[in-house]
């Protein structure tokens, strides 16, 4: 599989501003963030996208979920927050690592663009 920024996030090739991290997967702070708090939570496995996912991946998806909504508590998105995994060129994918976006900090939008 091609090597993403994300990959040389986990291999700490290039810097991010860290939230988490345990043996599953790691959570840091968007570069481009989409409201005050835009966090990626995106597993050590580098599976390129929900289209890759296979049986038996059911507890990795279901704890990056966990992970955001620990991260929500501890930053303080008590009024809701959302998370968001796009997936392929129409569902705006840009980077080839699963990743399930946190966004939170301000009232959002619906429908997203
Ligand atoms: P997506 O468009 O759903 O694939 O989301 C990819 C996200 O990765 C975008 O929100 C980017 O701003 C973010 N991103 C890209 N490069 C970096 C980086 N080096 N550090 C943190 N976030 C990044």
């Amino acid at each position: 599989m091609a090597e993403t920024v994300f990959s040389r996030i986990i291999a700490r090739e290039i810097p991010a501003r860290i939230e988490h991290e345990d043996d599953r997967c790691l959570a840091f702070h968007d570069v481009a963030p989409q409201a005050p708090v835009h966090v990626l939570v995106i597993p050590k496995r580098p599976i390129p996208a929900l289209t890759a996912l296979v049986d038996g991946d059911e507890a990795l998806i279901g704890h990056l979920v966990l992970v955001a909504t620990r991260i929500a508590d501890r930053l303080g998105l008590a009024g809701g927050y959302r998370l968001v995994v796009n997936c392929g060129r129409d569902g705006g994918q840009s980077v080839d690592h699963i990743h399930v976006h946190l966004l939170g900090g301000r009232a959002l939008g619906w429908p997203p663009g």
